[in-house]
């Protein structure tokens, strides 16, 4: 109906320079990351501890850490350096909101200093829904969610365990704490109207199959984009799916089940295909990152 499609155009115009959420802006703006969040409140079998988190970044590389304010020099340096800078990220190295503190303050930071820079939040949920107002607060219109499952066995073969207020959850628990609680962040901020993106990781003979209802719920809850993810497995990583002999998908794998998503979406939904799953110090157009060494060498 006229709304729908109005609603609809309203939001194409505010992903328009966002290239993770358009296709379009791939190749033309660039975004950067900070890695001001290196604490985490969950543990998912695909990660190992001494990496970027995977959920949203290349297992296997480190990010060094650096605090607010380094990030707000990070901010100033590459706006003159990367070309079209349109979109600054926190995608770890753990989960930006298991580091509120950090996460908030390097945001106010950014957006005091250019206010026309988009703000994007990519967090497992465990703390959306507490901090979700503030984010909102803050202008963050673009948050990232991983979900791998809406159903807690399957959850369970994937989260070993959870933290919350202090206390160790595993098993079934740990799962459907996840999931309810990122259900609740994730309507709070469709509410907010913020534009969500989930990411899952596909994860052959764990989630493989239960994709399409992952799609189905989070569309149901009003979510803009599902990113689906290849698991990133090899033995070199040391994770625990690695050790267990867990295989990465096919290509065929993927496009399968993007295709069938794309279906379930609709018109005014979308399945994402482009993603090169970055890493959390990422920074320039996707595909043709800066070296931040060289960069940093060259400004001595
Ligand atoms: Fe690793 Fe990210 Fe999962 Fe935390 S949320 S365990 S950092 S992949
Ligand atoms: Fe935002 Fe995620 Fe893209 Fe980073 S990778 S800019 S956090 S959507
Ligand atoms: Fe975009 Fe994917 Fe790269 Fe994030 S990881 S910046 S969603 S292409």
């Amino acid at each position: 109906n006229q709304e729908e499609r109005q609603n609809h155009q309203r939001l194409q115009e505010r992903i328009a320079n966002h290239p993770c959420y358009c296709a379009k802006a791939h190749g033309k703006y660039s975004r950067i990351h900070l890695p001001v969040a290196p604490r985490c409140n969950i543990q998912c079998n695909y990660c190992n501890r001494k990496y970027d988190c995977s959920n949203e970044s290349r297992p296997g590389v480190t990010s060094q850490v650096i605090t607010p304010q380094q990030a707000l020099e990070r901010v100033k340096l590459l706006r003159e350096r990367v070309p079209n800078l349109s979109v600054v990220g926190i995608a770890g190295p753990g989960d930006g909101l298991a580091n509120p503190e950090e996460t908030l303050r390097t945001i106010e930071l950014v957006r005091e200093f250019d206010p026309e820079l988009k703000l994007c939040l990519s967090t497992n949920g465990l703390m959306l829904a507490p901090f979700v107002d503030d984010l909102n607060g803050l202008g963050v219109e673009h948050i990232t969610v991983t979900v791998n499952a809406v159903d807690a066995p399957i959850g369970e073969a994937i989260y070993p365990w959870v933290n919350l207020n202090g206390k160790r959850y595993t098993g079934l628990d740990a799962a459907a704490i996840l999931w309810q609680r990122q259900q609740e962040g994730i309507t709070r901020a469709v509410e907010l109207d913020a534009i969500v993106k989930i990411n899952t990781v596909f994860i052959p003979e764990v989630n493989a199959t239960h994709i399409m209802d992952i799609t189905r719920t989070v569309k149901e809850l009003g979510v803009f984009i599902h990113n689906i993810v290849p698991l990133i497995c090899k033995p070199e990583h040391g994770t625990a799916f690695g050790a267990m002999g867990l295989r990465e998908p096919e290509e065929w794998e993927i496009d399968a089940v993007r295709n069938a998503g794309t279906a379930v979406m609709g018109h005014f939904s979308r399945i994402m295909k482009h993603c090169k799953q970055c890493r959390a110090d990422a920074a320039g157009l996707l595909g043709e990152d800066i070296d931040l060494q060289t960069l940093t060498e060259q400004e001595r």
